[in-house]
């Protein structure tokens, strides 16, 4: 394992420039407009990408539009689900390269990201190829009056609108159902993560997508590729993850045209440890719900609520085990935490820190760059305590290796501590106690909970969030829901 990482570290670390891919084609703004790429883990300039907006955008939808009536709609749906198995395949069959440029693009371990985001985004076409044969239809005999069934037929064209933290896993989370229930599509990835969706472009390609089903547009948000998708009135759905307040001004953008929306927002999930819990196995996995991706995952447990009886163990065992953390290289096998995705985002997780030493919080390990690292947005994975639930650290999302620890000595007081923020994304509960597990997972006010493990994701159950999480649900039959349209067809018998 480690010879072919550090083989791969040699072979395959090169950059790519990212272009538009409209109508099956690589193409340079219409302007010539480009902006750099930057590796945050070296501050380098990793290569250009074109930047989009309202003219590259039009041109876009127009060849989603088209391709609506083109060959894709007379594929039967084993047809089409051949293709999505065979971009599936394709994905695995340049995992190294895209594994690199992930890497080269987000700042995070090269083994996590030939390990989990690309095999993954692999399982979304392969997963969603298999599934969209097994969707079945409603059907409903009214007395002996009428029988009802529905049929399924595609939104239509489709905007997928996408964050840095996840890049092709998330992309490919969304295009593959899109694509599976017959849809086109105009993907606008980050901004800071152009280049494993460019390269996703030849691949759907390669495998058989014809041309004008999948295009991808690079550019910015506001007043730019992101704000000129979600205004375009040929565009009938919008599937969107990234911030709350990105969600806001998408929906206002959408309402004018009355766009259908799937929204996956931020999260500041709690991590309910009860004192009957085995803690070795806790700190295991809580050590990858703070800190892995740098943190960066919407699902981070980064409030972290310890029974008290344990308090002091946990903490002191959980503060050593993230001082072993290393910091560093994104392409050394020994690094576990890369760094964070550029130096905006860098110095607003820095703010929050100062800010927790200005509301009395007490940093346990880490708070500053570690030693030795002089360029990259690299920062210590970080503990803090002696906050309390008004703290604007503890409240507000943070998508950096920072957790807080509180204590707390009653099952009410937890689940009310644990609802008390705006979010409802997901929640982790600890407990070897069967009844109060269940009990504590039905009030937890999110939209997954997991119970003695973090993460564990099976693709035909319903992701995504309550409150400012987010509106709707992805996974299995949820999205198939999103990107379908139902017609119900009622006969008198
Ligand atoms: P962001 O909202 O800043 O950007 C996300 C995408 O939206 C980018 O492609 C961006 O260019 C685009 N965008 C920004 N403004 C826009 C506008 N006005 N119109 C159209 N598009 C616009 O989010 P981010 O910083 O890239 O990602 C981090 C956030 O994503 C965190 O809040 C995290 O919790 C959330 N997230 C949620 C999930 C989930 O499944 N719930 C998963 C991953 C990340």
């Amino acid at each position: 394992m480690q010879t072919e990482q550090q083989e791969i570290t040699v072979t395959k670390r090169k950059a790519i420039d990212s272009l538009h891919f409209i109508n099956g084609n690589y193409m340079d703004s219409i302007n010539g407009n480009v902006f750099e790429n930057i590796n945050p883990a070296t501050e380098e300039v990793l290569g250009t990408v074109a930047e989009g907006g309202k003219e590259e955008i039009d041109l876009a939808v127009a060849a989603a539009r088209r391709a609506l009536q083109g060959p894709w709609k007379k594929m039967t749906a084993h047809e089409r689900a051949g293709i999505l198995r065979k971009v599936g395949d394709l994905i695995l069959e340049r995992k190294e390269e895209l594994a690199a440029l992930e890497s080269l693009d987000t700042g995070k371990p090269y083994w996590l990201t030939g390990s989990v985001d690309i095999p993954r985004a692999a399982y979304n076409f392969h997963f969603f190829a298999d599934y969209m044969r097994a969707v079945g239809t409603e059907a409903y005999q009214t007395d002996d009056v009428a029988i009802n069934y529905s049929v399924r037929r595609p939104v239509g064209v489709v905007g997928l609108i996408n964050p840095w933290n996840l890049p092709l896993l998330l992309l490919t989370w969304k295009l593959a159902p899109c694509l599976a229930a017959g849809n086109t599509c105009v993907m606008k990835p980050a901004e800071l993560t152009p280049m494993t969706a460019t390269l996703l472009g030849e691949i759907c390609r390669d495998a058989g997508v014809p041309d004008g089903v999948v295009n991808i547009v690079h550019g910015f948000g506001p007043n730019s590729a992101g704000s000129a998708l979600t205004e375009h009135p040929d565009v009938n759905a919008i599937s969107f993850t990234g911030e709350t307040v990105t969600g806001k001004i998408i929906m206002e953008a959408a309402a004018k045209t009355l766009k259908r929306l799937s929204y996956e927002l931020g999260g500041k999930n709690p991590n309910i440890i009860f004192a009957d819990s085995n803690i070795d196995e806790v700190i295991e996995t809580t050590l990858k719900s703070s800190f892995i991706n740098q943190g960066e995952v919407c699902l981070c447990g980064s409030r972290i609520y310890v029974e008290r009886p344990i308090y002091e163990e946990f903490l002191e065992k959980f503060v050593a085990k993230t001082k072993e953390l290393v910091v560093g290289d994104p392409f050394d096998p020994q690094t576990k935490v890369g760094a964070l995705i550029g130096e905006e985002h860098y110095h607003r997780v820095n703010r929050y820190l100062e800010l927790a030493i200005e509301e009395g919080g007490v940093i346990e390990t880490g708070g500053k760059r570690p030693a030795g690292l002089e360029k990259g947005y690299y920062l210590e994975p970080t503990i803090i305590t002696g906050l309390d639930r008004n703290c604007r650290v503890v409240r507000e999302e943070i998508f950096g290796p920072v957790v807080t620890i509180l204590p707390f000595d009653m099952e009410e007081e937890v689940i009310a501590q644990a609802n008390d923020t705006h979010y409802g994304l997901s929640a982790s509960i600890w407990t070897n106690d069967l009844r109060r597990a269940h009990r504590v997972a039905g009030q937890i006010e999110a939209g997954i909970v997991w119970v003695n493990t973090w993460f564990l994701r099976d693709l035909r159950t319903p992701f995504g969030g309550m409150k400012q999480s987010g509106i709707g649900r992805e996974g299995g039959m949820h999205s198939f829901e999103f990107f379908s349209e139902l017609t119900n067809i009622c006969i008198k018998l």
